[in-house]
């Protein structure tokens, strides 16, 4: 028997057998056999914080905030609630706050029957955000542009450990969506744009906050949220919850890799996509949710809908007439935890209802409850429903902030360097100007102490903007400041003050060096659809005034999507991206400006160059066709600002010898690939070295240009060299076709490592 298991543990889904344990099996069953319907469904709702809190103090200040009991016994005890989640209008709480109103919470639990702990879920997502004093790392696109995996795990590591400081123990996070379409106002919450880019860190990330063996017991670990299953960022119109198209291949071979990763990964929960595909609301979708996540997939974690999400299914997309068959509808999809603000009752007597009137099967509610019982057990509320600040000393300490300054540094991005204006010399005069120049707000992006990110500045005032950072590496009198435009608090709108243009003009004339620092304010979800994706016309005419004084400008971007910027960019000397880099943001970008850091980011997404071209990398037709005498010129459809993997050093790497050790292979073999990279600069410098393969023609489907399979990220002293090895397996090559099968055909293939490639076949079966 015990080698049959062995076998199983290697060879079976590993993550997922944790996830299935025995551990806590005969408890969760003994438990669910004393549950009544009421008590079971009550496990199955998530209420939000403001339905238990007294007033409107969450509103307010954080200082005067209380529960209120009464309403905390009437969701806690008579309704039998068994999760509560931060809610729109929180902001941030010290850790001390955090675990007295936990600890409430949890006492008021243990009162009910059967002594059941709440789960109360929140999203930092880039940091312990609603935590007072946390250590705020770059925002999951900034995350993506280092390339680098163990910088990732760590920032997930340290997030686990102040969310628990926080006695807080699921987090909503990561986003594991395709940032496909730079006007989604969501694409920096994602990391980027390729389906293997994502899988990769989205696996680190998993590791980081649930630990390698998913080990929820250990007190610094939390349940991780894999978010919005499935297909959420491919609206159609760019905006946020609106309806999406997308083929089945595309779902198979872009979206869902991203998920099957992080499943086997064993992940614990799963939020879903509050949009619509194809017709079909996510929170309806049986074969979604139960066929191909619960069966398929085989994820034994825990479902949560997203915000109000089942009332969705009848108020807004109006699939249900009424919210009770909503409530049907979703729940019989697969849904197993509702997360439903203010009328909680509705979802509950709903529920309650359509289980006795035999709508809803008693074991489908069974096995919702038993999936969010798992993860309770897991975590070990039963024993330690709180966790406690004093437990954790490390809170917010200096190795801590080391690590969010690191992946601020290896984050950002060089896109563009003329005649090597940068690093800049330490006593250039220089002018800082733009809405970003001196904004910590627009440095950490949403969901950072709030949901807008809007009360950021009263947090972050220990830290650095990139003005205050300039004047602190560089020398302060030769640093001025200039506003130029400036952003309103309601973070949409822009209010300028009439003499701001003429002023920064001014001091551009007198200066070396122009940083200019344009952007984005915050914003998510749906306050942050666009019209527009060019940068705004306040900021374009900024650019435009300071360039046209000969002086040499710097264009540094700090923004959670690449808004477009081909007015001006030929005008620029030098073009750096910050994305959303954190509180140390400020601190790395001056290091890199300087040259105390060599830039080492690479863009995670495609930068357009027109609002009406805004293909990603992977796109179809072949490079080869496009090449073709007579054929309709299709480089056009991709001639981006900047490319996918764009981000240049202070140094330079030479590739060469790309070798591969056979010309052919069959099914289920193995290609090895090496190639020698060499820092042929003065400079020591990381570099990330990525692999592609390509696939020259498919009969099912018109293959994409080039797919990204492999990737790393080294770093060599001046003269260096190091030879890399890759292996590629032929499930690699495989697509999936138009009814979503994964399959390989034979023909021929290249390998793509810089401008070097090898071609090589794959033989009949
Ligand atoms: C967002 C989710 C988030 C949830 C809870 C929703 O509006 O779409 O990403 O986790 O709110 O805050």
């Amino acid at each position: 028997y015990s080698l049959f298991l062995g076998v199983f543990l290697l060879f079976g889904n590993f993550a997922q057998a944790q996830l299935n344990s025995t551990a806590h099996d005969q408890e969760i069953e003994s438990l669910i056999n004393k549950m009544t319907i009421e008590e079971k469904v009550g496990q199955m709702t998530q209420i939000t914080l403001d339905v238990i809190t007294k007033g409107d103090d969450i509103y307010s200040s954080y200082e005067p905030f209380e529960l209120d009991q009464d309403s905390l016994n009437k969701a806690l005890i008579d309704h039998h609630i068994g999760s509560v989640l931060n809610t729109a209008n929180n902001r941030a709480l010290t850790p001390q706050k955090w675990y007295s109103l936990i600890s409430q919470i949890q006492e008021t639990a243990l009162k009910d029957r059967l002594e059941i702990p709440v789960i109360y879920g929140v999203d930092m997502i880039h940091g312990a955000t609603y935590t007072v004093g946390a250590t705020m790392f770059p925002q999951q696109i900034g995350q993506a542009a280092t390339r680098n995996r163990d910088l990732v795990k760590k920032g997930a590591e340290i997030t686990a450990y102040e969310t628990r400081a926080s006695s807080i123990s699921w987090n909503f996070s990561p986003v594991l969506d395709l940032g496909m379409d730079p006007r989604f106002p969501r694409i920096w919450e994602s990391f980027g744009e390729d389906p293997y880019l994502i899988s990769e860190l989205g696996v680190e990330m998993i590791d980081g906050y649930e630990g390698e063996n998913n080990d929820l017991s250990n007190p610094e670990h939390v349940a991780s949220s894999l978010k919005h299953f499935l297909g959420y960022h491919a609206a159609t119109s760019g905006k946020d919850r609106t309806p999406s198209y997308i083929p089945t291949s595309a779902l198979r071979e872009y979206h869902l890799p991203s998920f099957k990763a992080a499943v086997e990964a064993g992940a614990h929960t799963i939020m879903i996509n509050s949009g619509i595909i194809n017709g079909i609301p996510v929170h309806a979708n049986k074969n979604l949710l139960t066929g191909l996540l619960k069966e398929e997939l085989n994820f034994k974690g825990l479902v949560v809908t997203d915000w109000a999400d089942i009332e969705n299914l009848h108020r807004r997309d109006r699939i249900a007439k009424d919210n009770k068959e909503a409530v049907m509808m979703a729940i019989n999809a697969g849904i197993d935890m509702s997360m439903v603000p203010y009328k909680y009752e509705v979802f509950y007597n709903s529920l309650v209802e359509l289980v006795k009137e035999g709508k809803v099967k008693e074991e489908r509610i069974d096995d919702a409850v038993r999936r969010i019982l798992r993860v309770k057990f897991a975590l070990n509320l039963f024993e330690h429903p709180t966790t406690n600040p004093k437990d954790y000393p490390d809170f917010g300490s200096k190795d801590f902030e080391n690590a969010a300054y690191n992946t601020a540094a290896e984050s950002i991005t060089l896109l563009k360097n003329e005649e090597n204006i940068l690093p800049l010399k330490k006593n250039a005069k220089i002018l800082v100007t733009g809405p970003n120049a001196n904004n910590m707000r627009t440095l950490n992006g949403a969901w950072t102490y709030s949901w807008q990110g809007e009360k950021t500045p009263e947090y972050a005032q220990d830290y650095n903007t990139i003005l205050e950072a300039l004047q602190q590496k560089g020398k302060k009198k030769n640093v001025t400041y200039v506003p130029g435009v400036s952003y309103k608090m309601d973070g949409k709108y822009y209010e300028q003050a009439p003499d701001q243009l003429e002023k920064a003009v001014l001091e551009a004339k007198k200066a070396d060096v122009v940083i200019l620092c344009l952007g984005e304010n915050t914003y998510t979800e749906k306050p942050g659809d666009l019209n527009d994706l060019y940068l705004n016309g306040h900021q374009v005419e900024l650019a435009q005034k300071v360039a046209a004084t000969g002086t040499p400008v710097i264009l540094v971007l700090n923004e959670g999507r690449p808004r477009i910027i081909s007015k001006i960019e030929p005008k620029m000397k030098a073009v750096v991206q910050t994305y959303l880099p954190g509180n140390f943001g400020g601190d790395a970008l001056a290091d890199i400006l300087f040259g105390e850091v060599n830039p080492s980011g690479k863009l995670p997404y495609t930068y357009p160059r027109y609002p009406n071209a805004t293909i990603g990398y992977i796109h179809k037709p072949s490079e080869e066709q496009k090449k073709a005498e007579g054929v309709y010129n299709y480089e056009a459809d991709y001639n981006p600002q900047y490319r996918f993997g764009d981000g240049l050093s202070y140094t330079t790497f030479k590739y060469s010898d790309l070798k591969i050790n056979t010309t052919e292979i069959g099914a289920g073999e193995k290609l090895q690939v090496s190639v020698k990279v060499t820092n042929t600069g003065d400079r020591k410098g990381k570099e990330v070295v990525e692999l592609y393969t390509s696939d020259l023609y498919a009969s099912k489907i018109t293959p994409d240009v080039k797919r990204l399979r492999r990737f790393t990220k080294i770093e060599l002293a001046p003269g260096a060299s190091k030879t890399l090895d890759f292996t590629i397996s032929t499930d690699d090559l495989k697509y999936a076709d138009q009814n979503g099968k994964s399959i390989l055909e034979a023909g021929e293939f290249k390998i793509m490592i810089k401008d070097l490639e090898e071609s090589f076949f794959v033989k009949e079966d």
